[in-house]
């Protein structure tokens, strides 16, 4: 495959999830998103599920190594390109995509930049589908009916760990983390920037270009 694969990242509320959606969507990439596969282990009540519920409550981030073995569980490189959506998260995670997933597969990573105080907005306005994994934001994408995915019907929810305090907690987290990240990408000139505080429409024009 010559696309490389695609490494997101960026803050909680960044818009990551609903541009690799966009992405998945348009041009069948697949999509791994650490923090779906983590909630559909509390979901199913499974050992994990109940080992990482309170981390993840409380915003912070779960042990490299168990998110490690999850991801490389649900993903097969070998004829796909995939979108690496909330993995790595610091800069051990950044080596261990590496050497334990990509290994030496081209990859590009893309830092989708926004103002912290915007994301506190979005991210409490914001409600998910947990079935067809549609995002909705009370402000800029609401469902046709109140409380009702447009999709498949079901009602919508407000993630526990989007709720401001743990919100906040959550993007200090961040802070501390995405510094070593951002320089392991720029080190291997994988890195790109995109202003994600713009509307979601003109994010996704830039993003078609940049992988392209
Ligand atoms: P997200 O849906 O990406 O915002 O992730 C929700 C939560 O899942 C995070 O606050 C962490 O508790 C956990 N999580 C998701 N991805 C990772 C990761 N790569 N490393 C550690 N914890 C993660």
């Amino acid at each position: 495959m010559s696309k490389p694969q695609l490494i997101l990242l960026g803050a909680p509320g960044s818009g990551k999830g609903t541009q690799a959606k966009r992405l998945v969507s348009e041009f069948g990439f697949g999509h791994i998103s650490t923090g779906d596969l983590l909630r559909a282990e509390i979901a199913k009540a499974s050992e994990l599920g109940k080992k990482v519920k309170s981390i993840m409550d409380a915003g912070e981030l779960v042990n490299d190594q168990v998110v490690l073995e999850l991801l490389n569980a649900n993903c097969d490189l070998t004829n796909n390109v995939y979108i690496f959506d909330g993995f790595p998260r610091n800069g051990e995670q950044a080596a261990l995509l590496e050497d334990f997933v990509l290994k030496g597969i081209p990859a590009k990573a893309i830092y989708f930049k926004v103002d912290f105080e915007q994301i506190i907005e979005r991210i409490t306005n914001r409600r998910l589908a947990p079935k067809s994994g549609e995002i909705y934001n009370l402000l800029t994408r609401k469902p046709k009916v109140d409380g009702k995915c447009d999709v498949s019907g079901e009602d919508l929810i407000h993630r526990d760990d989007d709720k401001e305090e743990v919100v906040r907690n959550r993007l200090e987290v961040f802070k501390k983390t995405i510094e070593p990240v951002l320089e392991y990408y720029k080190s291997k000139t994988q890195l790109v920037e995109l202003d994600a505080s713009r509307p979601a429409d003109v994010v996704f024009e830039d993003l078609k270009k940049l992988i392209d």
